[in-house]
């Protein structure tokens, strides 16, 4: 009787659908190429993007299937050069929900290039679970020939249902290869190889619809960030300047004026800032502004009280963030304090 039992569970458990035991990833779309329409099959520049609804983007890989129970939902249709704080924070409050309620094992956001490693950036800070959050699009849009999306997609869904890709920092997947959300930057203006980590390098990589990784996140991620957006509704001002042979001082002081928050100074080689705008500088982080040395060059770490007094003058060192990730952060850590040397011990730990 115990084994007729056991055979009738055994014909149960194989008729149920294949797709029983498969992992629910979530598809979050804000725009970008990956939804977007040339005239053209050549048309690979001047097309539009952030056309297609989040519907055609999957119905154009029904391969995911295989991979996960697929939703999708379109949380934006912008052009990621568009892409706003309030959409972070809308993007932040749907993905802890859909983590947070079971609903999903694995979100993929679908972006524009563009701007996608800063939002990147963003959630690996405010995503509050270990579970996997990918994002992923296109350099190329839907129409073009050798389009990009399609795929990407594909290996972006692949990464998240897996298990090995949790508590790895919010990943992203383009063109066969897994970067971390903190090193990812965009380096050429068209190709699909666009990507790049700099000095640190790629987490991995994605083939045959199997992520295989060689490296960890180390710096503080998801699950263990000490910040929590979810009942903000805006975020402090920080603004980016940019260091160059003789640049004027005008632009700080035009920011100083409009009361911003925070101000990253984009400078030369180890951060440094011209002599010009360098009394500005002082006299913002005297008045409470955050002010924050980063570096144009791409790759490499500030010195603290190297090039400049950075203790006397209450100013912060991006670590080797570029100045639109040290702006993230700092968008972040004056949610929670002003002082200049905890904020520096935040860019020390994140
Ligand atoms: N301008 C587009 C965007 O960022 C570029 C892309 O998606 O590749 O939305």
């Amino acid at each position: 009787m115990k084994n007729y039992a056991l055979a009738v569970l055994f014909v149960f458990i194989s008729c149920l659908p294949a797709q029983a035991g498969l992992p629910k990833v979530l598809i979050l779309a804000t725009g970008g190429t990956i939804a977007g329409t040339g005239t053209t099959a050549t048309q690979t520049a001047g097309y539009k993007a952030a056309v297609l609804p989040v519907e055609s983007l999957l119905a154009a890989v029904p391969q995911i299937k295989e991979l996960a129970l697929v939703a999708g939902e379109q949380l934006a249709q912008v052009d990621s050069k568009n892409m706003t704080p309030a959409i972070w924070l809308k993007l932040a409050a749907r993905i802890n929900k859909a983590f947070s309620s079971g609903e999903a094992d694995g979100v993929v956001v679908t972006h524009g290039t563009d701007t996608m490693e800063e939002t990147a950036y963003f959630l690996n800070l405010t995503v509050k679970s270990s579970n996997t959050v990918v994002l992923t699009g296109a350099m190329r849009p839907s129409t073009a020939l050798s389009a990009d999306g399609a795929m990407n997609l594909y290996n972006a869904v692949a990464v998240a249902a897996e298990r090995a890709s949790e508590n790895r920092g919010v990943l992203v997947c383009l063109n066969d290869q897994i970067n971390g959300a903190r090193e990812v930057t965009k380096t050429n203006t068209s190709t699909p190889d666009t990507f790049r980590s700099g000095d640190t390098g790629l987490l991995g990589y994605v083939q045959g619809g199997k992520p295989v990784y060689y490296k960890a996140t180390v710096r503080v991620h998801t699950a263990q960030t000490a910040f929590d957006v979810l009942a903000a509704t805006t975020l402090p001002r920080v603004e980016i300047l940019y260091g160059y042979a003789g640049v004027s001082p005008a632009a700080a002081e035009s920011l100083v004026a409009a009361k911003a928050d925070g101000i990253i100074y984009a400078g030369v080689g180890n951060g440094s800032i011209y002599e010009e705008v360098l009394p500005v500088l002082k006299k913002a982080s005297a008045a409470g502004t955050a002010v924050v040395r980063a570096s144009r060059a791409g790759n490499g770490l500030i010195t603290r009280n190297g090039e400049e007094a950075d203790d006397l003058n209450g100013f912060i060192t991006a670590d080797n963030l570029t100045p639109q990730k040290a702006r993230v952060l700092l968008m972040l850590a004056l949610t929670k304090t002003r002082n200049p040397a905890e904020i520096q011990e935040i860019f020390l730990s994140y």
